[in-house]
């Protein structure tokens, strides 16, 4: 598909719901304008010619080599095709660890990521389910629906019911992966569910959260514009899946299979998005420095070397994680589980600090700085020039510019998105403390302490 394909795909009776009203044409709503613009710009800029043309993203690695050739392309395209990468790539894993005896499912989904790949379709992923009292299993919740299940099992295939929240770039793309949030145990089979469901289907209804706000300057929200991405509260309603469509029903031993698969790439994902924003956080701090006239302050110096340590921290958790990347069963690589957890963690539980040494130095104008729109303006402008003017060579419209992107990447609606999406999105802090201790080599550690205690081997020290 190039860019025009992809407008054109969204106008298919997708019923979309946001800020109380439905969205007809999502290709004509201005909250939508600048996704849908980063997402056609990213089609037209990876499109390949031929029948068997796909996305080189979308393409599972082969060697570690592969990897880390597709890194550069992960730190630069739309949001929506990350998910679709995420989402093809949970499938093509998860394919491989189901067993011989569900040996039918696993050539569906490889069918369905061919298919995908071919007509080069978007993909978002619904997981997280509404849960309910968070202390019950599914099968005893007040209401069973709290967790997707299968209601009908017809003939031709299943009917599903339940929500999946918080579901990215949902009303954006042309599939939901509907899969398990967590592992089921006997007499949950229905619960035990993944299959693909074109958004367009009756009975799906999203409801989406966005933060782009067209009300205001795009100047207003430099980076979270080019980020744009709403969240969707994703609602099955009695929706028809027939069975080709149908990766898992009533398995419950391979229920978590999707999830677990999900975490090797999402936590890639999340890095890459890490990395990248703290290289921007420390980027702002130098240039408001800069621009203000204390970039030579100890205080600040300090500051931003902390920042700019733990940005490098996380790039080289980042590299660790693919450099280590480790083989599947069906020879695709995988980034590292120990190093992409830990790394996931030390982002997350430090995001507060990277954004309290920017405000620290940035100041109030981070957010309070009036809109460009009172630059512009004959009435105010002469005055903001003015008053806004600083450091000698920085012009009023630069730190202008440079406090909009501060208080738009940390301070207002998508600063406080990104410090829940870094603590919840791809699993909280305790998913991610879970599996690194799964992994890490703890043995080895007791090994070397008892050493240097004096002590003398433990009972598994080699
Ligand atoms: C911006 C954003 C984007 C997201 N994108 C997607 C997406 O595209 N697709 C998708 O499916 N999901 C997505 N998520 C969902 C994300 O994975 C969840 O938010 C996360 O897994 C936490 O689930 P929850 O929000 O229901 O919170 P909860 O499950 O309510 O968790 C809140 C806290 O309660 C604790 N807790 C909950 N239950 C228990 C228990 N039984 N025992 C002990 N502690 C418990 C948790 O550990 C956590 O500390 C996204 C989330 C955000 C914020």
């Amino acid at each position: 598909m190039r860019g025009r394909d992809y407008r054109a795909s969204l106008r298919d009776r997708r019923v979309v719901h946001l800020n109380g009203r439905r969205v007809d044409d999502l290709t004509a709503d201005p909250t939508y304008a600048p996704a849908v613009e980063r997402i056609e710009q990213t089609y037209d800029e990876t499109f390949r010619s031929g029948p068997d043309a796909t996305n080189s993203l979308l393409v599972a690695p082969r060697s570690r080599e592969d990897l880390q050739a597709q890194l550069p392309l992960i730190g630069s395209v739309d949001v929506l095709l990350l998910l679709t990468y995420q989402t093809l790539m949970t499938l093509v894993v998860a394919a491989q660890r189901l067993p011989e005896s569900a040996a039918h499912n696993a050539d569906r989904i490889l069918d369905f990521v061919d298919d995908a790949q071919r007509r080069d379709v978007r993909a978002a992923l619904c997981i997280t389910d509404a849960k309910g009292h968070r202390r019950l299993p599914p099968s005893r919740q007040p209401d069973p629906d709290a967790y997707l299940r299968v209601v009908h099992r017809t003939s031709t295939g299943i009917v599903i019911r339940g929500a999946k929240l918080h579901v990215s770039g949902a009303s954006l793309a042309h599939e939901l992966l509907v899969m398990p949030t967590k592992t089921m145990k006997p007499g949950e089979e229905d619960w035990s569910v993944a299959c693909a469901v074109p958004v367009a289907t009756p009975g799906v209804t999203v409801i989406d959260r966005a933060y782009f706000d067209p009300s205001r300057p795009r100047e207003d929200q430099p980076v979270s514009h080019r980020e744009s991405v709403p969240s969707g509260f994703v609602v099955f309603d009695d929706v028809e899946v027939p069975h080709d469509r149908v990766f898992l029903d009533g398995l419950t031993a391979q229920a978590a299979v999707f999830a677990h698969s999900l975490g090797l790439w999402a936590r890639l994902i999340s890095l890459a998005n890490m990395v990248r924003q703290a290289d921007l956080l420390v980027g702002l701090a130098e240039l408001i420095a800069e621009a203000n006239g204390i970039q030579d302050i100890p205080h600040v110096r300090e500051k931003i070397d902390e920042m700019l340590i733990h940005a490098t921290l996380l790039r080289a958790g980042q590299v660790a994680a693919v450099a280590e990347a480790q083989p599947t069963r069906d020879g695709y690589y995988v980034p590292n589980d120990l190093y992409a957890n830990a790394t996931k963690y030390l982002g997350a539980s430090r995001l507060s600090v990277m954004f309290r040494n920017l405000h620290d130095i940035a100041g109030g104008l981070a957010i309070t700085v009036p809109s460009t729109a009172d630059l512009a303006s004959a009435a105010t402008g002469g005055y903001l020039a003015k008053y806004l003017q600083a450091a000698e060579g920085a012009s009023a419209s630069e730190r202008m510019a440079l406090f909009h992107a501060i208080r738009d990447a940390t301070a207002d609606v998508y600063g406080g998105w990104q410090m829940v999406e870094s603590l919840q999105g791809a699993g909280g802090l305790y998913a991610q403390r879970v599996v690194t201790r799964h992994h890490y080599d703890m043995d080895r550690a007791k090994a070397d302490a008892r050493e240097s205690a004096g002590l003398p081997p433990g009972p598994q020290d080699g």
